[in-house]
């Protein structure tokens, strides 16, 4: 995204306006969203409508504040929100896990520019007894101190980049993608995801592998399978790697977290997985 682009809104008494909707020239009372330095309206003739710096000056990053503060003002007013859906994801290769299909919720309560600690989030909303943190992403994306630290309190942290928006996107348009888009949603931190995937490792079992002369690492599988050129029952991590029921690999020395032992428990989700997959 290049900095000098046209600037299409303005703050005016303190709210966002877009160019085509104020006076034209210095009688348009817009200040800038970066330098807060008075704005000139240039909505008439030739050039496409757009705001100018009174001064003349360049400013950097003018369009990208205007488009974060749209964003907040805008979920602030609907205080509801698309969100994208709820995967548990494995460090296995295996296929994720849809705990919760994408849906439209409503907060029960929210706020702007609030204090964590020492971060200060976008929004924070209230969903139930449910804390989410929303962060908008123009130009930084959410570190993962901060992340971590989210996590760490409880939050989940919903992501909305709108990094590949453009200076001449209408004011419509931009509601809609902020609004009801998923796909530039993610989901840093997910709460029911997180515990939803320590329940599932921990009802797994860590299998370590052993070393075999000739044979090399070998995972023992409590089904018997017997994989690539291995001994009768034992199985190469990477054969683990295609297997449904590995949820984690990891190590030098390769070890499985394998969840073949509670069968039940994995078909129990994975029901509620296609029941939230057809939609
Ligand atoms: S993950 Fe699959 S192949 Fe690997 S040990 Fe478990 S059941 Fe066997
Ligand atoms: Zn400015």
């Amino acid at each position: 995204m290049t900095n000098f682009v046209k600037l299409k809104y303005g703050l005016r008494e303190g709210k966002l306006s877009h160019i085509s909707s104020v006076p034209n020239g210095l009688a348009c009372e817009c200040l800038c969203p970066k330098c807060g330095s008075k704005l000139v309206a240039k909505n008439m003739g030739t050039l496409a409508a757009h705001f100018a710096h009174n001064s003349n000056a360049e400013c950097l990053g003018a369009f990208e504040s205007a488009l974060h503060i749209a964003a907040k003002e805008i979920i602030f007013n609907h205080k509801a929100l698309m969100i994208p859906p709820v995967k548990i994801k494995f460090r296995s290769g295996r296929e994720d896990i849809v705990l919760i299909a994408e849906r439209y919720i409503k907060f029960d309560s929210i706020l702007v520019e609030a204090q964590v600690d020492e971060f200060r989030i976008d929004l924070l909303a209230n969903v139930g007894e449910h804390k989410l943190a929303i962060e908008i992403c123009v130009t930084h994306k959410v570190d993962d101190r901060k992340r971590r630290h989210l996590q760490n309190n409880g939050f989940s942290v919903l992501e909305i980049d709108l990094s590949s928006c453009t200076y001449d996107l209408a004011p419509e348009i931009l509601e809609k993608i902020v609004l009801n888009d998923v796909s530039n949603k993610s989901w840093l931190v997910n709460q029911k995801e997180v515990k939803a995937h320590e329940f599932l490792m921990r009802s797994a079992k860590t299998i370590k592998s052993k070393v075999f002369r000739g044979k090399g690492k070998l995972i023992e599988c409590p089904l018997g399978f017997t994989g690539s050129n291995a001994i009768k029952g034992f199985v190469r991590f990477t054969d683990c790697a295609g297997c449904n029921y590995a949820l984690g690999i990891s190590g030098i020395n390769p070890e499985v977290n394998c969840i073949a032992g509670n069968k039940s428990l994995l078909a129990k989700i994975e029901k509620q997985h296609l029941k939230n997959s057809v939609r």
